[in-house]
């Protein structure tokens, strides 16, 4: 699949709102102290994001027209909230943290975009739940066959209380993910301001 990215042909594709930079920064700093444990791989400042429609891999005709769909869009700002770190899978060992995010408008504006898309024929509704959050670290794997996550002892603590207040999302992004051994990059394709 790589490789089929680097000649242009496939695109693994997500839409996402962008955090404000307040709340990027502040994420960051409570991380720095928080997100410590040497199993942990913390989510790049700038790729703090909460996934709206998840698009996987797109052929480069369908990925234009997704592109063009995204620039046309357009929605009014996004109120929402973070809440303390939780590990996933539950009752599992821990793969990933994320802050849950609940936000009636958040929901909305996910199956606004998803009827959108699938009435023009750039996506097909999976059907599952909708659960918005930010992940802020990966846990490393161990092992081979089967891999699993490191066991991971210094669990990131909550959130101090500014970064639980709420806040308006002020771009939705259409993002081209890149992975990569080191955490995906996200190359952002189209931009919309929420206004
Ligand atoms: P990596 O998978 O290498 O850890 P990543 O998860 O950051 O990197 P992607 O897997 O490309 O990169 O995911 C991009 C975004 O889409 C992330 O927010 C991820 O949680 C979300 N995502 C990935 N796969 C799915 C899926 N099947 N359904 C819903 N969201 C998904
Ligand atoms: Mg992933």
């Amino acid at each position: 699949m790589a490789s089929q990215e680097r000649q242009g042909k496939r695109q693994r594709l997500f839409v996402a709102l962008d955090l404000p930079d307040k709340i990027r920064d502040g994420l960051t700093a409570w991380g720095e102290g928080e997100l410590i444990d040497p199993g942990l791989r913390p989510v790049r400042p700038e790729s703090l994001h909460v996934t709206l429609v998840f698009l996987g891999h797109r052929e480069a005709d369908e990925a234009a027209a997704i592109v063009e769909a995204v620039r046309n869009l357009s929605a009014p700002p996004v109120l929402m909230k973070l809440e303390d770190p939780i590990s996933l899978p539950r009752r599992r060992r821990a793969a990933v943290f994320a802050l849950p995010a609940p936000s009636p408008a958040t929901t909305d504006l996910h199956h606004g975009l998803v009827d959108k898309m699938v009435t023009a024929g750039l996506h097909e509704d999976d059907g599952r739940d909708f659960w918005p959050h930010v992940t802020v670290a990966r846990v490393r794997q161990e092992g081979r066959r089967p891999r699993r996550p490191t066991a991971v002892t210094r669990r990131p603590g909550d959130l101090p209380d500014p970064l639980k207040e709420p806040f308006y999302a002020v771009r939705l992004t259409l993002y081209r993910s890149e992975l990569q051994p080191g955490g995906a990059r996200y190359v952002p394709l189209a931009q919309v301001e929420l206004s």
